[in-house]
């Protein structure tokens, strides 16, 4: 015979907190702490297969779930020594879902069922009416809403209307025989609403809202919820029934919550509120002001309501005891419910706390020297995203905040800075050595040099992925986007809110990890990243096996991958250092020229200042190795785009703007993402391939010299299809090496590999493994080419890319084995087929997101490049999935 139900309470169970897939979070940890001996009322779990069991068979239950459900309530009779229904002494019990992970959309829990015009005399007979009238109007409210439909206003307006009626003001000066008329007229709404009487049998209220709680599975809300969240429609919901017990029953009774620590700053000392003479909800439902659980916590908020350890010691010693066994029972820091019925303790639910990513951190550091956890468990506690608030500058929790506005938390951080509207401005007066925000209606890649010199963006249209999000991100700036009450007149330049104005130079705070905009300075705290942070880390770089890399070509970059403890560079994108003002002319001249000749003399005048380029790098890396892409992108994003910048051209090389002006025109792409670019340009173009290899190998040779320690670039050819065109590639390099190496006496040490970020390479990879020292898989290009994105609008990622080479990473894209990952794997294998020592790794925003790097560990990527930012997250992400290869982790959530 299957087993449906399982009993709990008076320290024993038949469940525990391992059968949480059977028994729900809630159930398993209900049987748990019975298990523990904590005084838990009895009651028993309905399990989830219930659930699947009803929706498999036409919604009916099986046969013998009625017998064991009835068998069950005895025991929990026995237990408590009450009768479910009886007339002397009867048993209310609450009925509550549960299932594996807490989950929104499922059916409210119903208190007090049992309560019918009997019992209702008894319990008043025990306690007094008032209590038991008022616990009946509110069984009866719940039930009508959760389990019959009946809109809970009905109920709310009838009692408005009887306090008018009465003159009362407060709930509290209702008295029992008052709560009895308003019991009498709630059943009369019940039959009205429902063309039936409010079920007096109390077994029919239980099959009920048992009903209800299965049926609540299938809600629409319930199951977006699971769609949203990926949980899956087979887990089903356990359903528990529970003694209840009462924290409305007079002045030594009390309701409350607590987390055993503190959830938002991590702090070790209990955290909770509660209510006197209170049931469930109450708490949280604000229509009283709950009370501190400690007197530190009173004192610090200056409340004048006694805290319940003034109040009630017994009960709050008893309860801070119990939040200690707990803690160590269960190594995490729990969220009790609690209640007190007349001086006595009841324990209702204990789940693993929400808390924000600070208090992660200092949670799991602190109980890692507290040795309830290992350092592993401590490196496995902490959700890598919930870093990125640990990251930035962020403002001080005490500071005042005078809001303007409030739009979306693009990009996290916070910054204060004077208001400009323009880019230009932004540049200028950060020459200056103002600090500005840089605010428009949304940016564009013109906008570029103006977002790099603004401390923070802001922006009054456009989402999370807009340009402004998306470079943001990808610069570690702060950034709100879409802030649509906030109206910016480029003309007045002037930004205006809520009746406020303000103009171009006043001072504005924007917090990226709230979306808040705020008028004038505010206090900041700098990141730390020692201490905690620190201690963490140091934990997860032991346990990882992956090496995490940053993707960085400027020295500011490069020095804040080393500070975010990156082992090298995964990805120097060549074409970005050509940008600059006294180097574009030299570059167009290079692309305009119209022989070798022209371009050789060109790049002569480049030459010197990319071999600057490298040193400055190789200096800061320190031997670390240094993956530098060869020039990438179509040759036309260089041209000249007004007449004046093309007569500059024309001036340099001695030539009329007028033919100039035609070879701009022949140089036109049509096809930017997979046009005349990569390594096809050093294909057309040979000397641009062997003057970039030749920069790279002297720099490597003068740091060498310096240092006395050995420089090893790794030197990636891009946008490669067939092993042809890397091996043509590598002749170059390898020409230039020859070159160098005879000029400095000594052979340059390097290695040749590609990018991986065509569907074709990644097929073709075992020919290409032949002439690859090692393979990065380029995924912007890669998700994009195999058309991986998760969303349907790609045009804005896609124009931001080849407009701007900014990583546009789909932030909702997650590489996997159903994907782009797949070609990833298959890019893998079969260059390890052809050459087993290849080094593996991943650039591109990806190598930065959690889940994906968790898939790079399982198909043994030996490294992940992602944007210096996101280095602390990569490491700790990293240590995770090595963790998770050699653990069986359990079933994750709360309940
Ligand atoms: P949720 O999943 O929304 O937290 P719960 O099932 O925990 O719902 O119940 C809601 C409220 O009712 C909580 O405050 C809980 O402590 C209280 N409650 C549930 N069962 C009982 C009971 N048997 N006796 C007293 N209070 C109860
Ligand atoms: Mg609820
Ligand atoms: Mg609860």
């Amino acid at each position: 015979m299957a087993k449906w139900v399982y009993n709990f309470g008076d320290g024993e169970a038949e469940g525990s907190a391992e059968m949480r897939n059977l028994l729900g979070g809630k159930g398993a940890n209900l049987a748990e702490m019975a298990s523990l001996g904590l005084p838990v009322p009895p009651g028993f779990t309905l399990t989830t297969e219930v659930c699947t069991h009803f929706y498999a068979n036409d919604r009916t239950y099986p046969d013998d779930l009625t017998e064991q459900v009835a068998e069950a309530l005895r025991e929990t009779e026995r237990r408590t020594g009450r009768k479910f229904g009886d007339e002397t002494m009867p048993l209310l019990v609450s009925v509550r879902s549960g299932a594996r992970a807490s989950m929104p959309g499922m059916m409210d829990t119903v208190l007090n069922l049992g309560l019918n015009d009997q019992t209702v005399e008894a319990l008043a007979a025990g306690a007094d009416k008032r209590f038991a009238y008022d616990s009946y109007r509110r069984f009866i409210q719940m039930y009508a809403d959760v389990v019959l439909g009946v809109d809970v206003h009905n109920f709310e307006e009838r009692i408005e209307d009887f306090k008018d009626e009465r003159g009362y003001t407060l709930d509290t000066e209702l008295s029992g025989e008052d709560w009895a008329e308003l019991v009498r007229d709630y059943k009369v709404i019940v039959e009205r609403e429902r063309g039936a009487p409010f079920p007096q049998d109390p077994d029919d209220q239980l099959w009920g809202a048992i009903g209800a709680v299965f049926e609540s599975w299938m809600t629409p809300r319930a199951v977006t919820y699971r769609r949203l969240h990926n949980f899956p429609e087979s887990w089903g919901t356990a359903v528990n029934v529970q003694a209840m017990v009462f924290g409305n029953m007079g002045d030594t009774s009390a309701t409350g919550v607590a987390f055993t620590r503190n959830p938002s700053t991590g702090e070790n000392a209990l955290y909770g509120e509660y209510l006197i003479n209170a049931q469930g909800e109450d708490v949280v439902a604000g229509i009283r002001t709950p009370r501190d659980l400690t007197e530190a916590a009173r004192n610090a908020s200056g409340s004048d309501q006694p805290s319940l350890e003034k109040a009630m010691p017994d009960a709050f010693w008893g309860f801070r005891t119990i939040c200690e066994t707990l803690e160590r029972h269960y190594r995490d820091m729990q969220d009790v419910e609690f209640t007190i019925e007349r001086g006595k303790l009841w324990i209702l639910q204990t789940r693993s706390g929400k808390r924000t990513g600070r208090a992660a951190l200092k949670i799991a550091v602190d109980m890692a020297e507290e040795e309830l956890i290992t350092p592993d468990q401590a490196v496995l506690m902490v959700d890598p995203m919930s870093l990125d608030q640990l990251l930035h500058p962020t403002i001080d929790p005490g500071a005042k905040r005078d809001l303007i506005g409030t739009g979306l938390p693009a990009s996290p951080g916070a910054a204060s800075g004077e208001i400009v509207f323009s880019p230009d401005e932004a540049e200028n007066a950060s020459g200056q050595g103002k600090k500005v925000i840089l605010v428009r209606v949304e940016t564009s890649p013109e906008d570029i040099h103006g977002m790099h010199a603004a401390e923070a963006i802001l922006t009054t249209r456009g989402g999370m992925t807009s340009h402004a999000a998306v470079v943001a991100r990808g610069m570690g700036k702060p950034c709100v986007s879409g802030a649509g009450t906030i109206k910016v007149d480029y003309q007045k330049e002037t930004l205006s809110a809520g009746g406020r104005v303000l103009k171009k130079g006043d001072i504005i705070t924007v917090d990226g990890g709230t979306g808040q905009v705020l008028a004038g300075a505010v206090a900041m705290r700098q990141p730390e990243l020692s201490g905690d942070f620190g201690r963490l880390m140091e934990w997860a770089d032991q346990a990882r096996r992956m090496r995490v890399r940053a993707n960085a070509e400027t020295p500011a970059d490069a020095e804040a991958a080393r500070s975010f403890g990156a082992e090298g560079i995964g990805l120097c994108r060549t074409e970005h250092m050509f940008f600059q003002e006294e180097r574009i002319v030299a570059m167009r001249e290079m692309i305009l020229a119209g022989d070798e000749i022209g371009r050789r003399t060109a790049l002569a005048k480049l030459l010197p200042m990319q071999r600057a380029d490298f040193v400055a790098l190789f200096e800061i890396m320190k031997g670390l190795p240094v993956t530098i892409r060869l020039l990438d992108p179509p040759l036309h994003e260089f041209l000249p785009n007004t007449d004046e910048e093309l007569a500059d051209v024309a001036k340099a090389m001695n030539v009329e703007p007028e033919k100039l002006r035609e070879r701009a025109l022949a140089l036109h792409e049509f096809n930017p993402m997979l046009g005349h670019r990569g390594c096809r340009l050093a294909i057309s173009y040979p000397e641009i391939a062997e003057t970039q290899a030749r920069a790279i190998f002297e720099a490597a040779a003068d740091v060498e010299a310096e240092t006395g320690e050995t420089v090893e670039p790794e030197i990636m050819v891009p946008l490669v299809a067939t092993v042809t065109e890397l091996t043509r590639v590598r002749s170059l390099i390898e020409k230039a090496a020859h070159a160098v190496g005879e000029e400095r006496g000594k052979p340059p040490t390097y290695t040749v590999g590609t990018m991986i970020e065509l569907p074709r390479a990644a097929l073709q990879a075992d020919a290409i493994a032949e002439s690859a020292e090692f393979f990065s898989f380029g995924t912007n290009d890669l998700t994009q080419t195999t058309f991986g994105f998760s969303r349907d609008d790609t045009s804005t990622l896609l124009a931001t890319y080849t407009a701007t080479g900014i990583l546009p990473a789909d932030p909702f894209v997650t590489l996997d084995r159903d994907g782009v990952g797949e070609l990833i794997q298959i890019a893998t294998e079969r260059g390890r087929g052809a050459r087993p020592d290849i080094k593996l790794g991943i650039c591109g925003e990806h190598g930065g997101d959690p889940a994906t790097i968790g898939f790079c560990e399982e198909i043994g990527l030996d490294y992940v490049s992602c944007s210096p930012f996101r280095v602390p997250i990569a490491r700790l992400a990293a240590a995770q999935a090595a963790l998770r290869a050699h653990t069986d982790p359990g079933d994750a959530g709360d309940g």
